[in-house]
């Protein structure tokens, strides 16, 4: 299925809103990433910019809009599929940005930013939210995270992103990252584990 809009929820998960400083949001917090930024993690290179500050792995749990999917369906018909993701992030960038009030574009929306594992059937809510996920990096455990502990539930998100700027089937939707983000460095080996299972790797060029 072709990808179409990629969304993404910032601040979903309330220690990694609050490593950042951030405050916990009240309504849930939408960006973009074009699909030029879209990666597999299929054990390959994913090359991060350079010379622009660090750049910052966010793994998170993603969502892909099923072929039969319309407008107002419920969370548990509307998806087709899952897997993990990297939300990578020129954080530095992002930081200038926030204080500037500008927009996130340049700080998310690089290519190869949103990098992507193997898609995993989609059963219901629960298969998710009894689940978990680590980033392994270097054969350590970067992040481990509990879709149960989101702030916007699946649901509510599903929700607000299509009252406010429609959904359609092959769409993404990022569902925010846990704690543990860092800087990546070259030559970084990342692994995806949902449920103990490696769902995507890749090495950072
Ligand atoms: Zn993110």
């Amino acid at each position: 299925m072709e990808i179409r809009n990629i969304y993404c929820i910032g601040r979903n998960y309330r220690l990694h809103a609050l490593e950042l400083g951030n405050d916990v949001p009240t309504t849930p917090m939408v960006f973009t990433k074009p699909t030029h930024a879209l990666a597999a993690m299929n054990g390959g290179d994913i090359v991060i910019p350079k010379g622009r500050g660090e750049v910052h792995f966010e793994l998170e749990i993603v969502l892909r809009i099923s072929e039969r999917y319309t407008s107002g369906m419920d969370a548990e018909q509307a998806f087709d599929s899952f897997t993990l993701g990297l939300d990578l992030t020129l954080r530095d960038v992002q930081s200038k940005l926030k204080a500037k009030g500008h927009p996130w574009l340049a700080a998310k929306g690089f290519k190869q930013s949103a990098a992507i594992g193997a898609w995993l059937p989609f059963d219901n809510l629960e298969q998710i939210n009894s689940g978990e996920f680590t980033l392994i990096r270097n054969a350590e455990v970067a992040q481990l995270g509990h879709p149960n502990d989101m702030i916007f539930s699946i649901r509510e998100i599903l929700a607000f992103i299509d009252a406010e700027y429609g959904l359609g089937s092959g769409d993404l939707i990022y569902t925010g990252t846990p704690a543990g983000v860092a800087k990546l460095d070259e030559g970084d080996l990342l692994e995806a584990h949902w449920n103990g299972e490696m769902i995507g790797s890749c090495s950072i060029r």
